[in-house]
């Protein structure tokens, strides 16, 4: 197995039909049913940027390729269905790693996605590169019947709530960069977080269906880049009691191992995917019995304010705290 149409018919093979498409892998476009589709989400992933093959098998990057971007449809309230995947893969091919790759997507497709619903390859693209290997996935899904649950909608008032626990992904990746002072293997929550994230799909799609939240985003960035997204959006401030955030006692550990600070990883460090919203005070009830129902863990940390009181973090105290970092942006230098 070694040349580009081998490799889309084991793709083929792979994986089941997705839904809503007529025509899948095979013909020059792809075929979707009329209307079944109405979200579009793409995410790449650069080997040296997004992950390194000496720190994740390849089944983990496949894993991650395909859950951030069902994270993505799942953030506006959707239900993922169907994705397209590009590959440029460093020539030879070395097959072992891209049947990893492929094996990974599939678990990740099965895990995350609620039981009953399948989100599932219907194209792509596929060729060799003399660069690192870039895997790019475009994911297409449908739209709660209310509409999808969008950045903007947010009002003055309205709670600030995680679903979720954050931080954990950015303290995996301390570890790997620094081996020789934690041990994977002591911090197995941290690493699994980090190797492979579980975006809650099914608590997106739920709270689409209920059209709970006033706006929504899935934390990819980190929690005060992506607040301050949703904030600016709809031209609001923030007040945020950092009292109330949850912190993994392994975040502690690794703190007091001299791997750097819990309240940095949860604030800034990105790749969680967990979702952040705001919701009316009228709708927290009916939300915390559902998150009760379904045994989701909220972190309800503040409030949304006018523009002019800006984003503020306060300590137990109420005092504004000062964070090195606010999150990871491209194109900008640490
Ligand atoms: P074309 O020359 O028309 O671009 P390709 O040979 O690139 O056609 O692709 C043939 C078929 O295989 C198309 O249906 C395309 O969507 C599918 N395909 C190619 N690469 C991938 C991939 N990495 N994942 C899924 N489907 C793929
Ligand atoms: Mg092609």
């Amino acid at each position: 197995m070694t040349s580009e149409f081998d490799l889309i018919e084991l793709i083929f093979e792979s994986f089941p039909a997705p839904r809503g498409v007529e025509v899948g892998i095979g013909d020059d476009s792809a075929v979707l049913e009329s209307g079944r589709f109405d979200l579009v989400a793409m995410d790449t992933l650069v080997e040296g940027v997004h992950f390194r093959r000496d720190w994740s098998s390849s089944e983990a990057i496949g894993w991650k390729a395909l859950a951030v971007n069902i994270s993505d449809i799942a953030a506006m309230g959707g239900v993922p269905g169907a994705f397209f995947l590009s590959l440029a893969l460093p020539s030879p091919l070395e097959v072992q790693w891209v049947r990893g790759l492929l094996a990974g997507m599939k678990e990740a497709a099965r895990e995350l996605m609620p039981d009953g619903l399948v989100v599932s390859v219907a194209g792509g693209d596929t060729v060799a590169t003399s660069g690192p290997a870039v895997v790019t996935i475009t994911a297409l899904g449908s739209s709660p019947e209310k509409g999808p649950i969008l950045r903007e909608g947010t009002k003055v008032g309205d709670r600030i709530v995680v679903l979720g626990e954050l931080g954990l992904s950015a303290a995996g990746l301390a570890i790997a960069r620094k081996p020789e002072v934690a041990a994977s293997a002591d911090y197995p929550v941290v690493w699994e977080a980090f190797q492979r994230p579980r975006p809650n799909i099914k608590a997106g799609i739920m709270l689409g269906l209920a059209g709970l939240p006033s706006a929504m985003i899935d934390i990819s960035d980190g929690l005060l880049q992506d607040l301050g997204h949703l904030l600016k959006a709809n031209q609001v401030g923030a007040y945020l009691e950092s009292a109330k955030v949850a912190v993994h006692p392994e975040l502690m550990a690794l703190e007091a191992a001299g791997l750097g600070s819990a309240f940095e990883w949860i604030f800034a460090g990105g790749e969680d995917f967990q979702l952040l919203m705001t919701i009316s005070p009228e709708k927290m009830v009916r939300f915390k019995e559902l998150s009760d129902e379904e045994g989701w863990k909220i972190q309800e940390l503040g409030e949304v304010r006018p523009l002019t009181e800006g984003l503020k973090v306060v300590d137990r105290d109420g005092v504004p705290i000062q964070l090195k970092s606010q999150g990871y942006t491209h194109f900008e230098a640490p």
